[in-house]
């Protein structure tokens, strides 16, 4: 292996920048070109990448988001994208790629490899929703602008005794709820893989602890179960507490990354080329128990996670 290419595609997430510096340190440190692509499969496709040297990511490591930037590429899914990328990894020489990003992006990877060029796959994602991972890079940053905000809610939620139903990012996975609602002591929490029903769940918690002298509720409901205003609209309804709605929203895909996020994106990015000198593709990189490890790109797509119910029942235990 003589070159590789690095790219981020998807949802941009906290520490992916850490994980570009280590694939392109680690790269030059054992002799390799390491080419930098931007915004994804649409740069490989178009040709949109340069070469990297160990100072081109100074000063990177401590910077959210992506500085080779991020894009979701319809037509990289269609067989003439895919040649097209194909060819421009051939003409460029590229013999190996580093992808950093969620499961879409690893779809890719993985049809990339098929067709001659090795990919590893880092999982880059706020989300935390890769199955074959307990973490994922973004998670732990996220966590915390999570946990920030709702502390700051708090205060203004407890001065006037009112109800905060707030939206946290996760469409399909519940993982920074849960562990925020914790982190930030909800009497509630909403998320998708647990089924619930709002008098029993919602008011009946509420009504629950306002008896035991509490004044302030904090609700955190995944983007994922949505509707925060009318949810606000019906608890004040139903309570007489005044209540209101808060969307996060983007602020929290930003910010520098966190000391986990620096880290564990610097051992991923270090490993993956590790892998691919050893001439391995179509492999995710994978955190299990703070061990890296890696997998199969179709067995890792083929897994399933569940959230931890036990920490979901604990959770609603405590919080009242
Ligand atoms: P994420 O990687 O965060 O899950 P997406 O699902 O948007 O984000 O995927 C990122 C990109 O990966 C897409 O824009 C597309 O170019 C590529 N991709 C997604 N799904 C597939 C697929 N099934 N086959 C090939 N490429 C895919």
């Amino acid at each position: 292996m003589k070159k590789i290419g690095v790219l981020t595609s998807g949802g941009d997430a906290p520490g992916m920048n850490a994980a570009i510096r280590a694939v392109v340190r680690s790269g030059c440190e054992k002799g390799l070109e390491v080419y930098g692509i931007e915004r994804g499969y649409e740069g490989l496709m178009n040709d949109k990448m340069r070469i990297m040297d160990i100072r081109s990511v100074s000063d990177v490591i401590n910077r959210g988001g992506t500085f080779l930037y991020s894009a979701r590429s319809p037509k990289f899914r269609s067989e003439e994208g895919m040649q097209q990328a194909i060819e421009v990894c051939k003409r460029r020489g590229i013999e190996g790629l580093v992808v950093i990003g969620g499961d879409g992006s690893f779809r890719g990877a993985r049809d990339l490899s098929l067709r001659g060029i090795p990919c590893i796959g880092i999982p880059g994602t706020i989300d935390n929703d890769i199955a074959c991972c307990d973490y994922t890079i973004g998670y732990d940053t996220c966590l915390n602008t999570i946990m920030q905000m709702v502390d700051r809610i708090r205060d203004t939620t407890a001065s006037h005794d009112r109800c905060s139903v707030v939206e946290v990012m996760g469409r399909r996975a519940g993982y920074l709820a849960l562990n925020a609602g914790i982190a930030c002591g909800a009497t509630s929490i909403l998320i998708p893989e647990v089924p619930y029903d709002f008098q029993r769940d919602v008011i009946e918690r509420i009504r629950r602890t306002q008896r035991t002298g509490k004044m302030h509720f904090i609700i955190i409901v995944a983007e994922g179960i949505g509707g925060v205003d009318e949810l606000a609209t019906r608890i004040q309804l139903e309570t007489g507490i005044e209540s209101r709605s808060i969307v996060l929203g983007h602020v929290q895909r930003g910010g520098s990354p966190s000391v986990k996020d620096r880290v564990m994106a610097s051992r991923m990015g270090y490993y993956a080329v590790e892998l691919l000198c050893q001439g391995i593709g179509n492999r995710v990189v994978a955190s299990q128990k703070s061990e890296i490890v890696d997998y199969d790109i179709f067995e890792a797509l083929n897994m399933k996670k569940s959230i931890d119910i036990d920490l979901y029942r604990i959770a609603h235990e405590i919080s009242i």
